[in-house]
């Protein structure tokens, strides 16, 4: 941490401040000019509060030289985190498509929707627990959508991704292969803290209010706690544009994979809540330099229960994975 100290900052303050870092076994060391001051905190200074110090009346600007996330931070394990759920790599150069309905509505649809995206998609998506801004929409089906989930997982061999919304169902995603943890509850701290105990993966998306710095905080508490297991997934911000549902932050995709070595998924379905944005958007994503794809896909989009505005039909998905991959190889 770096600190500038004010003009004319009292002597005693800046000696106090100084001991505050000693007695929490950092190192100081300052330069004293005749206008401007400065002091370096070294030694580990990523779990100070920045906010705290740079509050303080002798202090004039903070800057953090070590990330306060420090497990998910690229600076301390360079090479990219590779995810792997059977024969699916997920990170490290290999492109993967996460893709299914928004919720699991029966087995049929479930299992009409997988035949019709198997060949390009590698990981069966479906909600079982939906977190509605209704109490009055749909729900989910609970425990009997991962039951179907389930099912469909062994006629078809896909694996899958699933949301959680409360550590109590728990065990009932045993059989599930990634646990996705949903934007309202990027911020469930006592969920990733939960999840950051078990060893299967975990598909975290970002709140859609939240910083690149509050979305990598959360998947350093899921690691902190021993899961390394970790997959980002940009799904849009809210911003002031009201012509989509959110709007898609690419950025977020070269600044979270220099940021961190975590593989970094982009849901595009989400983000724009239009069928028709979702290829354009995802070929983006996969030009930007994105590990994957997250696509809510559905045989009859009309008369999905849940998002119905931005499915995409199983024919779209499979030209938006051939046209990904003529992206993938004009980059090579
Ligand atoms: C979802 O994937 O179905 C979902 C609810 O997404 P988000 O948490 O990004 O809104
Ligand atoms: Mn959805």
């Amino acid at each position: 941490m770096l600190i500038i100290l004010r003009q004319g900052a009292a002597p005693e303050k800046i000696e106090h401040l100084e001991d505050w870092f000693q007695n929490q076994g950092l190192d100081t060391y300052k330069i004293i000019g005749e206008k401007q001051s400065l002091m370096a905190v070294l030694g580990g200074a990523g779990h100070i509060d920045a906010d705290w110090v740079r509050s303080l009346d002798i202090v004039e600007s903070v800057q953090r030289i070590s990330k306060p996330y420090t497990l998910v931070s690229r600076d301390n394990h360079p090479e990219d985190t590779v995810i792997e759920v059977g024969d699916v790599k997920i990170g490290g150069g290999d492109f993967t498509f996460f893709a299914g309905p928004c919720s699991v509505e029966s087995h049929e649809t479930l299992l009409t929707i997988a035949n019709g995206i198997k060949d390009g998609a590698q990981i069966l998506r479906g909600g079982a627990f939906k977190p509605r801004t209704s109490p009055y929409a749909f729900q989910g089906m609970g425990r009997e959508g991962i039951e179907i989930l389930e099912e469909v997982k062994k006629e078809t061999g896909m694996p899958l991704v699933s949301e959680i919304m409360d550590v109590s169902q728990l065990p009932l995603f045993e059989n599930v292969d990634i646990i996705q943890v949903g934007a309202r509850n990027m911020q469930n701290y006592e969920l990733l803290k939960a999840l950051g105990k078990i060893e299967k993966p975990i598909f975290l998306k970002r709140g859609f209010s939240s910083t690149l710095q509050e979305f990598l905080m959360s998947a350093e508490y899921i690691l902190s706690e021993g899961n390394p297991n970790v997959i980002l997934c940009e799904r849009g911000i809210r911003t002031f544009e009201t012509a989509t549902r959110n709007t898609l932050d690419l950025s977020a995709v070269p600044l979270l994979k220099e940021k961190s070595h975590l593989p970094v998924v982009v849901d595009p379905s989400h983000a724009c809540g239009m069928a028709r944005l979702v290829k354009p958007m995802a070929l983006a994503a996969a030009a930007c330099g994105a590990d994957g794809l997250m696509v809510e896909v559905h045989t009859a989009p009309d008369r999905a229960v849940s998002d119905a505005s931005q499915a995409i039909l199983p024919e779209t998905f499979n030209s938006i994975v051939e046209d990904v991959h003529k992206i993938l190889a004009a980059l090579k």
